[in-house]
């Protein structure tokens, strides 16, 4: 009886439950495979995404497609890059339509390898946005952020703790805080409960956007990125030390022997320091 069911289902259903049967796919924790099956939280990432029908998306792990189902509803054109070749020859047949019409592009392969020049994509004139694997987060956050063709924005689905030091809700900067704050604009969009994802992880997720991505900052400031970023990780080598004796180690450096000032930052800790305040310290 069972079987009959099934049999009657494959024969009437679309290509996605037809590729499910034909592909046998294994979920795989080191690819940090938890599917999001939650609808409003799937409804959310395409509001933040706040997509024209001429936006070009590059999705990063779209895993069994539901969110890139939904991402082709509105976008003039997907880029999906997913790892794993049983999922990607799954999302082949599911997406067949889509493939033949153009407006997907299923590219499989690791996105830390990924050539952000290639498809055409221009500076500031496409968006990523996707259910990341958690486990490559901050890998992800430089590669795109720090391009050199970086995208206009990012909507991304993370662990809440890291949307939550992303954002410094407790006040305290870190340089992951830093980072992104100083190429973009983040902010929080919605925490995710565990369940809303197949299999659940075991932490709770935060979607968030980053808009605005530019390096307007050092721009305008005339800082030069390399020497702001040699500042601001030596600030945070000894999490523990006050910032001023991290950064002692720098004056005997010519090219920072400017920065003496660094005693007035009395007992002040790197986490105090605003995105600004480390702006103005490179600029000494
Ligand atoms: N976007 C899907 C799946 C999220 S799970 C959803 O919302 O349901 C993360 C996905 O990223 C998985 O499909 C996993 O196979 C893929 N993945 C893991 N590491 C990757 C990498 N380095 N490059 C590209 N995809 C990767």
């Amino acid at each position: 009886m069972k079987s009959e069911k099934k049999y009657f289902k494959n024969k009437n259903t679309k290509n996605s439950a037809i590729a499910e049967n034909l592909v046998f796919v294994r979920t795989k924790k080191a690819l940090g495979q938890n599917f999001l099956k939650s609808e409003p939280a799937l409804r959310k990432i395409i509001e933040a995404g706040e997509i024209k029908s001429d936006d070009v998306i590059l999705e990063i792990g779209p895993g069994k497609g539901k969110l890139t189902e939904k991402l082709l509803e509105k976008a003039g054109l997907v880029i999906a890059v997913e790892k794993d070749r049983e999922l990607f020859e799954f999302l082949k047949i599911k997406f067949k339509k889509e493939i033949k019409a153009n407006t997907l592009i299923l590219v499989c392969g690791d996105i830390l390898n990924f050539n952000t020049n290639a498809y055409s994509l221009k500076p500031s004139a496409y968006k990523v946005i996707a259910n990341i694997p958690y486990n490559i987060t901050g890998a992800i956050l430089k590669k795109f952020l720090t391009a050199k063709n970086q995208p206009a924005s990012m909507v991304l689905m993370v662990q809440h703790e890291v949307a939550k030091r992303i954002l410094a809700s407790d006040k305290k900067e870190s340089i992951l805080s830093i980072s992104v704050k100083a190429y973009g604009e983040p902010k929080m969009i919605m925490k995710v409960p565990a369940r809303y994802f197949s299999p659940a992880p075991k932490v709770d997720s935060a979607i968030i956007v980053i808009k605005n991505i530019s390096r307007k900052i050092f721009k305008e400031n005339e800082v030069a990125e390399d020497r702001f970023w040699k500042i601001v990780k030596t600030g945070f080598a000894h999490k523990r030390k006050k910032l001023s004796s991290n950064l002692k180690i720098l004056l005997k450096d010519k090219d920072y022997g400017g920065i003496a000032f660094v005693n007035s930052l009395g007992n002040k800790r790197a986490e105090d320091l605003s995105l600004l305040d480390w702006i103005s310290l490179a600029k000494q």
